[in-house]
């Protein structure tokens, strides 16, 4: 919902609520979907497409997952390439070696044969900082190639057979290690580990393009699993079938890293382009003889005919192709040479299919519930203690392709499905409601893991399944509560805005979350009042960089969601008092650089260092913050500082975007020379990190661009450990850029807002879908716990070691190609501002 426009929002359309009226709404709503389903697109339709909407009704309205669909995958068209040459490899039960776990036999033919047990009877235990997340074991085989060349191909493939009794989610990760030899110029890496999604008790034929690894001299390949304990329908061994393991040498494949697509692609907004906004594409085609065409999908009528124009930028040389001129709804491609699209839409309303595709990934991720053909209920017997009483865990959603639960990001994700049902109730019914539902979810979650005296459970790491019954080998009670103020602020503006949200449709609940957001809120002030900003004491948790400016912007729009919920004058006051100090942070003064550059944060009135993200991101709070001021205190006498703001932070936003055009994903920002120096900052946003990071970070201000003396301009988030991938990140700024475009009033910065959206579905380099499902293209993600799902979103796209150029190999892995319940939550509330 866009928090300027107008009232909290209510149901007052459809009357006065009462238990009846309830139980009316809800069997209206079933009625609804069954009226889709008798009467399918001739009276009612849920979206315009019709596979979709087969597959919306027969999932229950997303109540059991929609089926993933590998035929519009990037492994998909990854399987159709021409294979130049090849070369077995060996598949013999003499040549490789078992390891962990795992027993190995031949089992006719040339088939090999690994098997594990799916418990080892001994608890999983991980490291001291983080002792529950762990596992039972790895098992695993293990060839070792002695150091043969393998430069003369470029992909290795396998045909893997698992046959794992009642097993629904069944993966295994491929790794390749070269030998101790100087690095080469054009390869990225010496070793890696790639997760591959099988589908059980089916041929499996897969691969991995190994063009990024050095292999003059390969040591060994090897597969492995980790044991991970059993859901409810595993049986007791893990069974993997392989054959025909096969050195490739493939026709055309796909980059890696840099801005330029690969030879003969045109890269392109997979979904489509919305009517009346700007249309590119971005073409690298032979002899096109500089004209492009706009076809007709259905017959390939040429409708338009357009320029194909250089555009140099501070990138690079790029072959564009600007449709904007044409403005019709539809179904289109893109001709350029001899190279033509898949089919994408240009239309009004191009992103409701995103988002139930996207919710339906939110909903596969339910902890603590049955979710048919991932897992049975799941988590009862992990535990949170806290002043001699105890809360069960389950519930929420899994917070990645990992089993850990953070609530404060359940908190973000539920926020966003509330505001996609504020902004959907009155334009897609069904889609809205079933957000709603979601959303309740998410909500009980939250409210569930209150003490009730300022203390939550808050967040625990977890890789296993455990079996449901207390008292047994594999409970775990250690889930971290913490009485913080920043989480107990941040609730208490979530549980404000859901208590707006619901105030129709649950009166009992709007009643009882307006008391708890009034109670959190004085929680968090008296924990703030004794602490002050701070207590960011969990590594893991992703609060851990929040900055003292982000803090204070926090408290501000939590206590003016309290004011528009209770307009009770406290909150107003509150809320103004506050928001001086962000106000303090932000840089007024230009920079010594061509632009003038100005307007954004730092972290704190110090003013020496900026604030960035590299994962986790909450940019827009800021602007939420200064909006939700003007709009609930149009009146006060800081109205123009607060305008002041958004209009300097929104001009900031325009002048990033020139250095990642021709694209549109809007460039992480300015940073400053000596942020490195502050130890404690640097310390909380970096993880994980080895001694090498100070050197480094100089480094990645090198590889970016010179703004003055002391400040340069980074595109992606300068990172170092394995936290990082930039899908918050940008769809974070891009919010941040559509709350100052609404705003404002603002086209220049709306578009911002959209191009985030069109670079996550393919104008981007790879030219691939980051959406499972949507669109075309879609890479395989890394979700070892609930394979793969239709609208996953991995956490991103991410920068070539200490260079600042993307990089996006088919090789999946943590964290960049790791799903994440977090980047879905920014993609909802992204759209809800459109
Ligand atoms: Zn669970």
């Amino acid at each position: 919902m866009n928090i300027k426009s107008g009232s909290p929002p209510t149901r007052s359309k459809e009357g006065v609520d009462s238990k009846n009226t309830l139980i009316m709404k809800r069997l209206l709503m079933y009625q609804f979907a069954i009226s889709c389903f008798i009467y399918g697109s001739a009276q009612v339709s849920l979206t315009s497409n019709k596979q979709l909407e087969k597959e919306i009704i027969q999932s229950g309205i997303v109540h059991s997952p929609l089926p993933p669909d590998f035929s519009r995958s990037a492994e998909a068209k990854g399987l159709q390439k021409k294979i130049l040459y090849s070369e077995p490899v060996s598949t013999s039960d003499k040549d490789w070696k078992a390891t962990g776990y795992g027993k190995l036999s031949k089992a006719g033919g040339k088939s090999l044969l690994l098997s594990y047990p799916a418990s080892t009877g001994k608890r999983a235990t991980g490291s001291p900082s983080d002792p529950d997340y762990a596992v039972y074991g790895n098992a695993g085989m293990t060839l070792e190639i002695n150091g043969a060349n393998w430069e003369k191909f470029n992909r290795i493939a396998f045909v893997i057979n698992p046959m794992c009794d009642g097993a629904r989610v069944v993966n295994i990760n491929f790794n390749i290690e070269n030998g101790d030899t100087p690095k080469k110029e054009g390869y990225n890496r010496q070793s890696g580990s790639h997760l591959i999604n099988l589908n059980n008790k089916e041929t499996n034929t897969c691969y991995l393009d190994l063009g990024e690894y050095q292999r003059d001299k390969i040591k060994r390949i090897s597969f492995n699993v980790s044991i991970k304990g059993k859901d409810r329908t595993n049986g007791d061994t893990f069974n993997y079938f392989f054959d025909k393991i096969e050195l490739q040498q493939i026709e055309d494949p796909e980059i890696i890293s840099g801005w330029q697509p690969g030879n003969n692609r045109i890269v392109y907004s997979t979904t489509g382009y919305m009517l009346n906004d700007n249309k590119t594409a971005i073409v690298n085609v032979a002899n096109h003889n500089s004209r492009f065409q706009l076809l007709d999908a259905q017959n390939n009528e040429i409708l338009y005919n357009g320029q194909i124009k250089k555009d140099k930028t501070t990138i690079g040389e790029f072959d564009v192709a600007d449709f904007s001129a044409f403005n019709q709804s539809g179904t289109f491609r893109l001709k350029a040479g001899d190279v033509t699209t898949e089919p994408f839409v240009i239309g009004a309303n191009i992103w409701d299919n995103s988002l139930w595709r996207v919710l339906n990934y939110i909903f596969c991720q339910r902890c603590g519930y049955p979710v048919p053909g991932k897992h049975g209920t799941c988590h009862i017997d992990l535990c949170s203690k806290h002043d001699g009483k105890m809360i069960s865990f389950a519930g929420g959603w899994h917070d990645a392709g990992d089993l850990s639960q953070q609530v404060l990001q359940t908190g973000d994700v539920t926020f966003a499905l509330l505001e996609g049902y504020n902004k959907l109730k009155n334009k897609n019914e069904l889609l809205a409601r079933r957000m709603l539902e979601e959303a309740e979810w998410g909500l009980e979650f939250m409210l569930r893991n209150r003490y009730g005296d300022g203390f939550r459970a808050s967040s625990v790491g977890l890789l296993i399944w455990q079996d449901g019954i207390f008292g047994t080998l594999d409970d775990i009670t250690s889930v971290r509560v913490h009485n913080s103020a920043f989480d107990n602020f941040l609730f208490s503006a979530y549980e404000a805005f859901a208590a707006m949200s619901l105030k129709g449709h649950d009166p009992m609940l709007h009643e009882y979350l307006m008391r708890v957001a009034k109670e959190d809120f004085e929680f968090a002030l008296k924990r703030h009042a004794e602490v002050g900003y701070g207590e960011f004491i969990h590594f893991y948790e992703h609060s851990y960089n929040t900055s003292e400016s982000q803090y204070m912007a926090t408290i501000s729009w939590a206590a003016s969601m309290l004011y528009k919920l209770t307009g009770d004058k406290y909150y107003a006051g509150k809320a103004v008092e506050y928001i001086n100090y962000t106000l303090d942070c932000q840089r007024k003064e230009p920079l010594n650089d061509k632009d003038k550059t100005k307007g954004f944060f730092y972290r704190d009135k110090s003013k020496k260092v900026i604030v960035h993200y590299n994962h986790q991101s909450r940019e827009q709070v800021y602007m939420q913050a200064m909006t939700l001021l003007c709009e609930t205190q149009p009146q006060h006498a800081d109205y123009s500082k607060w305008t002041e703001s958004v209009r300097l932070y929104g001009d900031y936003l325009k002048g990033l975007m020139q250095y990642t055009a021709p694209y549109g994903m809007i460039a992480s920002g300015v940073y400053h020379i000596d942020e490195a120096k502050d130890e404690v900052s640097f310390r909380h946003s970096h993880l994980f990190v080895d001694g090498s990071e100070k050197e480094r970070y100089a480094e990645q201000l090198k590889k970016a661009v010179k703004l003055d003396e002391e400040h340069y301009l980074k595109r992606f988030p300068v990172s170092f450990g394995i936290f990082n991938g930039n899908t918050a990140v940008h769809l974070s700024t891009g919010k941040a850029a559509a709350i100052c475009g609404n705003f404002l009033n603002d086209e220049q910065l709306l578009q911002i807002g959209r191009e985030q959206l069109y670079w996550t579905v393919g104008k981007n380099p790879f030219g691939q879908s980051l959406i499972y499902g949507e669109g075309h293209n879609y890479p395989q993600m890394d979700t070892f716990s609930s394979g793969e799902m239709t609208g996953e979103m991995p956490v991103g796209i991410r920068a070539l070691d200490d260079e600042d150029i993307p990089y996006w190999p088919q090789t999946n892995n943590a964290t960049y190609k790791e799903v994440w319940v977090t980047s879905a939550g920014k993609w909802i509330t992204l759209i809800s501002e459109y």
